[in-house]
């Protein structure tokens, strides 16, 4: 498939071979793993689990383990410290990848290779096939919020950086993004900056310069869109003066940026007024994309799970722009394409690519047997996970924990991640993204998930929009320093609420959640009322900061919605800048609200 679509890029000749490929997706499967199974055969890894040249399915899942980051962990530390054997494949691996760490607070070492290289070109060739029939885009440019990590030598000498940035700087993606008719319409020098307020700060202007050309807004997650324009709002004025002036900031101190932009930046008053004219009309900054680009078809990246939240925003700065939601994937690998575009961001599921890696799921049904309903205390139980099924024997309607196993190294490799199916497209499944599994550590018997969060904290900001005030972000931590353990969340508001306001907002997100578990033991006082810390202005981009400053991207980020006591930097800022603290009445005297 890759060979044939590298000759020229056919939107429809790649849609028939997906459909094609998904209509017998059992088979590809197969043939998928016999496939890593073979390249990898002299992979020690393999070999320590006696396949002895198997590569059926069957014989593949009861050899091999499901494995976790932790069990592949001093592997990968091998190969990156130079082992001179086969590790985990076939193939020397020459490139690591580095997660985001921001759900759990480290950042995971991946094995990286062409193969996921070319696999990533196949989503975004498959999802843009699908999404160009619906909002065909002509030729044109990209404001695409990318930026490139610095990359650097492990001790064995391999490269290392994000799988964003092992991505970009490929060949393959350039060329991609060209055929795509929507290359990025700023400069390498800009996308691959240490500096991301720097690197920002020229997109944003490049964007301008190019306005009339950008037909797509973009970047991996929402929540970097939303940064970017929340940005915009506070350096617009220098923007214009910029263009007017034909002078770049002094703010931009690279000198590689500065003579790049000097490539493009020329004096241009009329545009400078133009633009200036534009932002003093606008009311809250209601509609600031479709008011720059005029000719922006629409807003694309990840916009689902944990960038939910970030949606109301996007849709604000948007106006009349769609929002279409982006494909599903991780540092380990892509996993599944959104092909229905027109789907709203919150209702997008992604359709599995039987070919680029061999997928299982673990069942997460709780059948109930020998729960803490049952009678049993939690302590007590001897739980057994359910064996992972194949792609396509997964059921509509269940919630499932991905297993990946991939073309660089990584065997029945427990994602973490939680999907429902809600569908087949073919006969591979649909999935729709619902949390990270895990997040939040249990006090008692709860069992709140970060979507529970979310949903909670949904419901109580809605107390803060009647206020004209909205949530910038939001985490928590389950405190289990105090007797009995509570739950704390901290908010950043965009301004300030009265305590009565607040006061209600903490009840309300106490009561909301809905877990049986949480109810009944926040009932029973076994779990404390819940807290609600409101942080300083600005608290989440000194987050933001932290994450940078250890090598993560801006387009990586992903506000974690627990923090861990071994996240002991992100939780002392956010000690740091508390203002106000509300302790929840609920379950004593109830919340208006929600009751
Ligand atoms: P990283 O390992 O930093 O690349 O982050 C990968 C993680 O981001 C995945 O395991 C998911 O938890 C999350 N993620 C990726 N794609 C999506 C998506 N389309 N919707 C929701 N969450 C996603």
């Amino acid at each position: 498939m890759l060979e044939k679509m590298e000759k020229g890029f056919d939107p429809e000749q790649v849609i028939e071979e997906f459909e094609a490929l998904t209509k017998d997706a059992k088979r590809v499967q197969v043939e998928t793993l016999k496939k890593i199974l073979k390249d990898n055969g002299e992979a020690e890894y393999l070999k320590k689990w006696c396949l002895d040249g198997k590569t059926d399915p069957e014989s593949y899942s009861s050899c091999v383990p499901l494995a976790t980051h932790k069990d592949f962990e001093p592997l990968i530390q091998q190969i990156a410290d130079g082992a001179p054997y086969p590790i985990l494949t076939g193939k020397p691996i020459t490139t690591i990848t580095l997660s985001s760490g921001t759900t759990e607070g480290k950042r995971k070492f991946v094995p990286f290779n062409d193969e996921l290289t070319e696999t990533t070109m196949q989503i975004y060739r498959t999802s843009f096939a699908y999404r160009n029939r619906e909002y065909p885009i002509g030729n044109g440019k990209a404001l695409s919020f990318i930026y490139g990590s610095k990359q650097f030598k492990t001790k064995g000498g391999l490269l290392a950086g994000t799988a964003t940035t092992n991505v970009y700087r490929s060949e393959q993606f350039k060329k991609t993004m060209k055929e795509m008719q929507t290359p990025c319409c700023s400069p390498d020098e800009v996308i691959f900056v240490p500096d991301f307020h720097q690197s920002l700060y020229c997109h944003l202007l490049c964007g301008i310069i190019f306005r009339d050309e950008i037909q797509v807004i973009s970047s991996t997650f929402a929540h970097s869109i939303v940064h970017s324009f929340r940005t915009f709002e506070s350096v617009w004025e220098e923007l214009c003066f910029d263009i007017k002036t034909g002078t770049l900031s002094t703010r931009i101190t690279v000198p590689t940026i500065r003579t790049a932009m000097a490539r493009i930046l020329r004096p241009n008053p009329e545009l400078a007024d133009k633009i200036h004219e534009k932002c003093l009309s606008l009311s809250n900054w209601y509609g600031l994309i479709e008011e720059l680009f005029p000719n922006a078809k629409y807003i694309y990246g990840i916009m689902t799970g944990s960038m939910e939240p970030y949606l109301k925003k996007l849709r604000h700065y948007a106006g009349g722009i769609p929002l279409l939601s982006a494909d599903y994937g991780s540092s380990e690998g892509w996993i599944g394409a959104n092909v229905n575009p027109t789907r709203p961001p919150e209702m997008a599921t992604f359709a599995v690519l039987p070919h680029i890696g061999y997928f299982e799921f673990i069942p997460l049904r709780d059948t109930g047997a020998g729960s803490p309903d049952h009678g049993e205390p939690e302590s007590q139980l001897i739980r057994v996970e359910p064996r992972p099924v194949g792609l396509t024997d997964v059921e509509v309607g269940e919630e499932y924990e991905v297993v990946v196993t991939n073309f660089a190294g990584l065997y029945r490799y427990r994602l973490g991640d939680v999907v429902k199916v809600v569908g087949f497209h073919n006969s591979t499944p649909e999935l729709q993204f619902i949390c990270r599994r895990n997040i939040m550590p249990p006090i008692n018997i709860d069992k709140n998930t970060e979507k529970d969060l979310q949903l909670s904290v949904e419901a109580a900001s809605k107390l803060l929009a009647a206020e004209k005030l909205e949530l910038v972000d939001f985490t928590s931590q389950v405190d289990l320093s105090s007797d009995p353990g509570h739950y704390v969340i901290f908010w950043e508001v965009s301004g300030n609420a009265t305590d009565e306001v607040f006061q209600e907002c903490c009840n309300c997100v106490d009561l909301t959640f809905i877990d049986a578990g949480y109810v009944s033991s926040r009932k029973v006082q076994a779990i404390g009322p819940l807290e609600l810390r409101i942080l300083k202005r600005g608290t989440f981009q000194k987050i933001l900061d932290h994450y940078v400053g250890l090598g993560c991207t801006l387009n990586q980020f992903k506000t974690p919605r627990c923090v861990g006591l071994v996240n002991r930097p992100v939780l002392q800022i956010l000690y740091d800048n508390v203002v106000k603290s509300y302790v929840s009445s609920a379950f004593g005297k109830g919340c208006r609200v929600c009751e």
